[in-house]
């Protein structure tokens, strides 16, 4: 188990929060806060605990010097102040003479911010790269390091695993909640357990499928991927994404688990992926050689529901169906109207899964989104995130 901020007496102390402040952002206005929004229950509880507080962050990615500017995090600190009703000194550099003063002049309860920190990405790549010097540099800035920012908790960058290396650590509660539901539905869920798999392609999702079909009891796929695995069951598909390449690892995936994959019995097909292109139902058998397999159909929805209905925990990575257009989005919303009932814990992962759930309407419908994209599915995939490893243990 590792370390949580509760578990220190971070009264008086320097603590370093490593927050997930990377926001979508328009003309240097934020567009979506909920990132803010999910990072306040930690920095509350350090700044009720008398912390004097050091917020990290990085915003988008920084290449040139023309990304510096619209990667500024001075439009978070001002959305943060009127979300906290509190002042937060925001420092316009990430390290040097003027970081250390504004450290060194903090007061318990008092909050600061610095700059993005992939502005040192423009040197070398040292945020990114985790450089060791800069890890150390930012590491003296505090007493107890706390890592809140899951979205990023798959990379080794010099904010979480470069400061983490130096000083005691922890999580912040945004962190020990998706450990604690995902990793739970994952190694010890309540049974039977099944897994939806959908999204566009099969090569995409190796981790995913090898690591979860062990776990599952029942394994329903739709989307792009249920192509590959229709081919390789010996079905013609027309134009549908099939991945050729992995032809092999579907029928091996379809041998070893033969009484728990069930796969789409018919689709919405269509010649093209637009709003206005004519598309009908049919049965796989029936899709023609120029049709492609868009969403998943009726009879596939009823056959899921079957499944769905019998489980206690709902895994669900890729949507059925290409969602982003209305008429082939009809089978994802067919699946959320059948885990919206309350008996049966259901969790989403997946940047695009996360992001239809909520398009849709659903998000208060399901148990969990998974806040951080690539996060999500690497603990989908069961590796260990350099971000969470690092943390001192309990
Ligand atoms: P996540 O980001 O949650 O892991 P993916 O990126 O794997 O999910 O999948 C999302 C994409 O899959 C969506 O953009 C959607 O349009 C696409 N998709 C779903 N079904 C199909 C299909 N039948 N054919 C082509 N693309 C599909
Ligand atoms: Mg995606």
């Amino acid at each position: 188990m590792k370390k949580t901020i509760r578990d220190y007496d971070i009264k008086d102390k320097k603590v370093i929060i490593r927050c997930d402040f990377n926001v979508p952002m328009k003309d240097g206005e934020i567009v979506d806060d909920n990132r803010i929004k999910a990072s306040l229950d930690t920095i509350r509880y350090a700044i009720d605990n008398g912390a004097r507080v050091i917020l990290m962050s990085h915003l988008g990615r920084i290449k040139t010097k023309e990304d510096l500017e619209k990667n500024s995090l001075e439009a978070v600190a001002l959305r943060l102040s009127e979300l906290l009703n509190k002042e937060i000194i925001f420092v316009d550099e990430t390290r040097g003479e003027l970081v250390d003063q504004e450290v060194a002049n903090l007061k318990s309860g008092e909050v600061l911010l610095i700059q993005n920190t992939r502005y040192e990405d423009l040197d070398g790549k040292k945020e990114s790269g985790n450089d060791k010097e800069l890890g150390k540099y930012w590491a003296s800035l505090g007493d107890i390091f706390i890592n809140d920012a899951f979205g990023t908790a798959h990379r080794a960058h010099a904010s979480n695993v470069g400061i983490a290396s130096h000083i005691p650590s922890g999580v912040g509660f945004l962190i020990e909640k998706e450990l604690k539901i995902m990793l739970e539905a994952i190694n010890n869920p309540k049974r039977p357990l099944t897994i939806i798999l959908g999204g566009s392609k099969v090569s995409d999702k190796i981790g995913v499928i090898e690591n979860l079909v062990k776990k599952a009891d029942y394994i329903l796929i739709g989307g792009g991927m249920a192509f590959t695995f229709l081919k390789a069951s010996g079905l013609s598909v027309g134009s549908s994404l099939v991945d050729d390449n992995y032809i092999d690892f579907c029928k091996r995936i379809l041998k070893e688990n033969e009484n728990k994959i069930i796969l789409p019995i018919d689709v919405v097909a269509a010649k093209e992926i637009k709003e206005d292109s004519d598309s009908r139902e049919c049965f796989i058998s029936d899709i023609k050689q120029d049709e492609m397999g868009l969403d998943i159909g009726h009879q596939t929805v009823k056959l899921f529901k079957h499944y769905i209905d019998d489980s206690k925990t709902v895994i669900w990575n890729g949507p059925v169906g290409v969602f982003e257009i209305e008429k082939f989005s009809r089978g994802t919303i067919g699946l959320c109207d059948i885990i919206k009932k309350d008996d049966v814990t259901s969790i989403i992962g997946g940047g695009d899964t996360g992001a239809a759930i909520i398009k849709l309407g659903y998000k208060e419908d399901v148990t969990h989104i998974s806040t951080g994209g690539g996060a999500s599915l690497e603990l989908l995939e069961g590796k260990v995130l350099p971000g969470i490893d690092i943390i001192s243990d309990k």
